[in-house]
């Protein structure tokens, strides 16, 4: 091992990447959608849509965007609710915002081509230094390295690096670690080798380190704590925000709904309104007369969400003229991004029966 850091001790590069690249051409993933046709675009709106979520889920949405918005022109040009619409159960919808955002800034700044440098596109909105080495490595074959969490996982096991990777010390460490290993050839093959090597090996719950090939140089497999590493996120008590959403159905059936500020909790999206907002809307209304409808529970990184659904059914009542709300059938959806929770709350088999 090399030791010419004061810190950090370094296999030969060639030594690791060699190792992985040998794996990856047996093991590796070779036929995902995003694996052909490897433009910078399909590169980048991949590993978005990768971020916080599994191969497995993201592979239909990136085919139903890809279909729609063949080109970042396309993406770019789109209605942002139809982005939300497309992107509506995947999660974590600051991305959908960010990537319209960004695909905008592409065609403008850009001309619709991403720039060809790390610190131009970690300047883009949505894309860190990571993303933006994928990008790079993946579609234009060059070196960038990449630190997604896979790649923290297997480093922190191979070095026993201690504390958890949020902390800006064990960051840059383990930055050291991946400039230092990623090879100067077949970038594209390695980036995709160690994003495969801690999805499928190095996984968080059971590391398979006998079908490892760093088995051999892994200091957590010597000293049998692969589950030390890396250190969890320090525990902080999730608050819970409790709050009270009304299903307002009209005599067709349809359900009021209203888009959400573009920042906060389900920013633009349209959901159902909160106790506060119906009396500013409806005054005459009752809401403690409401019936309970049931209860529902959301986890968000910050905070728990409680949420008490009360329901009725309205005789005249009209939409606001701003444009924020609408009469939403579920029967016959529009294209518009509803939250996971409330979209599966309203095509539920429960909801739909009761509807007129
Ligand atoms: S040997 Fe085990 S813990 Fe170490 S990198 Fe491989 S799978 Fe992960």
């Amino acid at each position: 091992m090399n030791t010419d850091n004061a810190n950090l001790q370094f296999y030969p590069s060639e030594q690791i990447s060699s190792a992985i690249l040998s794996w990856f051409d047996q093991h590796g993933r070779k036929n995902l959608p995003w694996q052909f046709e490897r433009s910078a675009y399909r590169v980048w709106l991949s590993e978005v849509m990768l971020q916080q979520t599994q191969v497995a889920t993201v592979i239909p949405y990136f085919e139903r965007f890809t279909e729609r918005f063949p080109k970042v022109e396309d993406l770019a040009a789109a209605d942002i609710d139809e982005v939300l619409h497309l992107w509506t159960g995947l999660g974590y919808y600051a991305r959908a915002r960010n990537l319209h955002k960004c695909a905008q800034r592409v065609c403008e700044q850009y001309q619709g081509k991403f720039p060809a440098e790390v610190d131009a596109l970690a300047d883009l909105p949505g894309i860190g230094r990571s993303t933006a080495g994928a990008i790079l490595s993946i579609s234009q074959n060059r070196y960038a390295p990449i630190l997604d969490g896979n790649v923290k996982r297997f480093l922190a096991r191979l070095h026993c690096i201690p504390g958890w990777p949020g902390t800006t010390r064990v960051q840059k460490q383990l930055w050291q670690l991946a400039e230092h290993y990623t090879p100067e050839t077949r970038c594209a093959d390695y980036t995709q080798a160690v994003m495969d090597l801690g999805a499928i090996v190095c996984t968080r719950r059971n590391p398979l380190c006998d079908q490892c090939p760093l088995e051999p140089f892994c200091a957590a497999k010597r000293t049998a704590s692969q589950h030390d590493f890396p250190a969890p996120k320090p525990k902080k008590e999730r608050p819970v925000r409790s709050v009270k959403l009304y299903i307002l159905q009209n005599k067709q059936g349809e359900i009021f709904l209203e888009q959400r500020p573009a920042t906060g909790i389900w920013g633009g999206l349209w959901s159902l309104p909160e106790k506060e907002r119906l009396q500013q809307l409806f005054p005459h209304e009752q809401p403690e007369d409401y019936l309970l409808h049931g209860k529902l529970t959301h986890q968000f990184s910050h905070f728990t969400l409680q949420a008490e659904i009360y329901q009725n059914t309205l005789t005249d009542i009209n939409l606001l003229q701003d444009g924020q709300s609408c009469w939403y059938n579920p029967n016959q959806p529009d294209e518009i991004g509803l939250p996971g929770p409330i979209h599966k709350l309203l095509h539920s088999d429960q909801f739909l029966n009761q509807l007129f």
